[in-house]
């Protein structure tokens, strides 16, 4: 595996840290900036570099990642005054991990090109978990050829690279999955508080949906958090109603779409945004 790239990562929060972990014990060189500095201090205990700019890793890195929370936080960092495109250092390439519209993704690959700087969409599924364990499934828009350059960083995060087209499409295939993720943990909620207001334990209406056809890998994975209802978060809620109202925006009109949003937006209104994406639970309930 070609571990010489120099890698440059922005964004340390729950995706990022783990990301960055297994990167370093691969063997990549890995410099790090984030916007809140405690954040960096085990990373840098862990082998990695501070840097004290987006600017400092575009000047010193080959590849940087962004890893950060929306469009708005991305374009910051790629257009503020000391912000990935704020000097000249053209033959970088940038990979945006973060889950952004698929309009954000076409003009960051856009304004990378005018800056002779490649460009890679490259958000993920998976959460928490996976980003610990390497086996992200990783979604990827843009040129192949620089697909091809990066591919032994996706090797480290994820068990797969899935290539689906020019930059944008990927972050399109992204916002579709999080709608399926949404419809999964919604009725997964209503159906255990169905089943507890009939007489059926939570425990055990777990036990019939893990163990039947209706299992899946997010009913396992948010089994634990309904048993012990606490929800702190792998996948925060704001950044679920952030992801559907971005499908939303771009095109998604479905029966479910909309109830799904309003379910997932009161959940965020009632003060739920920085819990698990799962603590719909606690909105369906009542609170
Ligand atoms: P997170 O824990 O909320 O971390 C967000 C990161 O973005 C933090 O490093 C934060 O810095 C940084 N940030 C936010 N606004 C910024 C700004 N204006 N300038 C600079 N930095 C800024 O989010 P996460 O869970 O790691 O998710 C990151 C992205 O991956 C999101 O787009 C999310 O939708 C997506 N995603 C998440 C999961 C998941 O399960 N968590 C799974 C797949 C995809 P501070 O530390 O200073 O706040």
């Amino acid at each position: 595996m070609n571990t010489n790239l120099k890698l440059g990562w922005i964004g340390l929060g729950n995706m990022g840290n783990p990301m960055v972990r297994n990167l370093l014990k691969a063997g990549f060189k890995v410099a790090v900036y984030n916007r809140t500095k405690d954040k960096e201090t085990p990373l840098i205990e862990a082998g990695a570099i501070p840097a004290t700019s987006p600017q400092e890793l575009m000047e010193n890195c080959d590849v940087i990642v962004t890893m950060l929370s929306n469009d708005a936080a991305v374009k910051e960092v790629f257009e503020s005054k000391s912000g990935l495109l704020s000097k000249n250092n053209s033959e970088k390439i940038i990979i945006n991990m973060s889950t952004v519209s698929p309009e954000t993704s076409r003009y960051l690959a856009m304004i990378s090109k005018k800056h002779q700087i490649g460009f890679i969409d490259a958000p993920v599924s998976g959460s928490v978990k996976p980003a610990q364990e390497g086996t992200l499934v990783i979604i990827v828009g843009g040129n192949p050829e620089t697909f091809d350059l990066v591919k032994p960083i996706f090797n480290v995060l994820g068990k797969i690279s899935i290539y689906v087209g020019v930059a944008g499409v990927a972050s399109s295939a992204k916002l579709a999955i999080n709608y399926l993720l949404g419809l999964h943990l919604q009725g997964l909620a209503e159906t255990i508080l169905f089943a507890e207001n009939n007489g059926v334990s939570k425990e055990n209406m777990l036990s019939i949906v893990n163990e039947g056809a209706c299992a899946n890998g997010i009913s396992k994975i948010k089994s634990t958090s309904i048993l012990n209802d606490s929800f702190p978060a792998a996948f925060a809620l704001k950044h679920l109603v952030k992801d559907l109202k971005l499908a939303k925006d771009a095109g998604l009109d479905a029966p479910l779409a909309n109830p799904l949003l309003e379910s997932y937006s009161k959940a965020l209104n009632e003060g739920l945004g920085e819990d698990d994406v799962m603590a719909i639970i606690k909105s369906l309930k009542g609170i």
